[in-house]
């Protein structure tokens, strides 16, 4: 019998909700892996034994501690909007679903504090009303959660003003539930955020987080075309380190990508130009238009930016809705991640884009790391196969270009982004000394 079927087990879980149909279970236990054919071969199929919805933190330690006296498996699921397969339940067991732990705690200047399971994008609506807003969001903010974004996340729409998510200063505390026979909850701050920031819950199980906020903006969404994509590039640059202007998006797309994108009004996309895609704080939008010109240039797109199901999100062109713009109409693409050189970003974009033409259609976002304007990249590949993806990767690193591959869900193969490897491995070892959380996402505790 699978440890989750066990009745000693269920019954610890009397009175919590429990989901066990196998068709909720398949379709529950899925995130967005299937942008990668290699993921898609190696995860279909995945699912866990049980879901649990849980509805207090005190439901999320009864959870924990079933787990550890049985020896199930438990993985976290936010809004299962990571790329990787982050979520997906390799062993099985129990899937703690957060959805229905979603209170705001409170709002209050310049800083919010939230339970993992609220959505981003109602997190960001309810700061606004305050005055304040997210210094930064996935552009699925819609369907992604506090918590999953800083177990799965990086950086979003706001980083090119605010940096990374891992940025001392970006996330202040986070509340986090052991996986022990008695489970203890520990408060995370300063450096020790480290411990289950970006860990893909294999550390630990966040219930809270109090983020940072921003002063909110009235926000302007505008495209800009050029006919050359070394003159984008050089712009998208510019505006980004240009610090007088407020900036949320900048975003940089080669043609052909913007012919995958539908939904946006007749001339805004014009065909055989490059697009820049940004969100611009309403004071510095004329701002905008003169270094859009001056740059040789066009604005064909300029709209006042209001959160309206009706209407597609700018955003929602941009970070990886650009691979799925994309797939939505061709499915035989894929992408790459990559990290661009500081300081040589703009040169290695432009020569990448005239080594791959339009087998690897350029994408860049561009954002701050380490104090400077750099960008990193989702760039959005004509699949033919596997070795042929791998060559396109090492003419890149001859360019300087770093991948952080989207093609693998162990947490150690995302590169930069794996800061705290040792707090991590360390904190695992106490928090979670049976390997039960997530097990398989973190090669260091398998080797170990
Ligand atoms: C179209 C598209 C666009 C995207 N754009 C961006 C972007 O702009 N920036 C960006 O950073 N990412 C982006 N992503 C990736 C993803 O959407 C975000 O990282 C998002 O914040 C993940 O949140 P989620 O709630 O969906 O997490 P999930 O996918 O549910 O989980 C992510 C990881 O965190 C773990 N986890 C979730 N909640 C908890 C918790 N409470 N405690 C412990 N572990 C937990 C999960 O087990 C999993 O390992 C994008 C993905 C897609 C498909």
């Amino acid at each position: 019998m699978i440890p989750a079927a066990d009745p000693a087990f269920r019954a610890q879980l009397d009175g919590l909700e429990l989901i066990d149909h196998p068709v909720q279970l398949r379709l529950r236990s899925r995130d967005f892996y299937w942008y990668s054919p290699i993921l898609k071969a190696e995860l279909d199929g995945k699912a866990a034994d049980l879901i649990v919805v849980p509805r207090t933190v005190d439901e999320v330690v009864r959870v924990a501690a079933a787990c550890a006296r049985f020896g199930v498996p438990l993985v976290v699921r936010g809004g299962a909007t990571g790329n990787y397969g982050q979520m997906v339940p390799l062993q099985g067991g129990v899937l703690l679903d957060m959805a229905r732990l979603d209170r705001t705690l409170w709002i209050e200047r310049g800083r919010g504090r939230f339970e993992a399971g609220v959505r981003l994008g109602d997190a960001d609506v309810l700061c606004q009303k305050q005055g304040w807003e997210l210094r930064m969001f996935p552009s699925t903010r819609r369907q992604a959660t506090v918590g999953g974004y800083v177990c799965g996340g990086a950086a979003g729409v706001g980083s090119i003003r605010y940096g990374q998510l891992r940025d001392a200063g970006s996330v202040l505390a986070l509340k986090v539930v052991t996986c022990e026979p008695a489970p203890r909850l520990i408060e995370l701050r300063g450096a020790d955020i480290g411990k289950a920031l970006h860990a893909y819950g294999t550390t630990s199980i966040v219930v809270e987080v109090e983020l940072a906020l921003a002063p909110a903006y009235p926000w302007v969404e505008m495209v800009a075309a050029f006919d050359d994509f070394a003159a984008a590039a050089h712009f998208a640059q510019a505006l980004g380190e240009s610090d007088g202007i407020f900036l949320k998006l900048d975003s940089l797309m080669a043609w052909p990508l913007p012919r995958y994108f539908r939904g946006l009004e007749e001339g805004t996309l014009p065909e055989g130009r490059h697009v820049v895609m940004i969100m611009v704080a309403a004071g510095n939008a004329a701002t905008v238009r003169d270094l859009v010109r001056g740059r040789g240039g066009t604005v064909t797109l300029e709209r006042r930016y209001v959160e309206d199901r009706a209407i597609t999100p700018l955003y929602e062109y941009t970070w990886n809705h650009t691979t799925l713009q994309a797939l939505k109409v061709d499915k035989t693409v894929t992408y790459l991640q990559t990290i661009f050189p500081l300081g040589a970003n703009v040169e290695a974009l432009i020569a990448s884009h005239e080594m791959f033409g339009d087998e690897v259609m350029a994408h860049a976002e561009f954002q701050r790391r380490q104090g400077r304007t750099n960008c990193s990249s989702l760039q959005v590949v004509r699949y033919s196969d596997e070795a042929r993806l791998w060559e396109i990767v090492r003419g890149m690193e001859t360019l300087g270009i770093r991948l952080s591959n989207p093609h693998s869900y162990i947490l150690e193969d995302k590169g930069a982004r794996v800061l705290s490897a040792d707090l991590q491995l360390a904190f695992k070892r106490e928090a979670d000394p049976q390997g039960l959380l997530n097990p398989g996402k973190m090669s260091r505790w398998t080797a170990a």
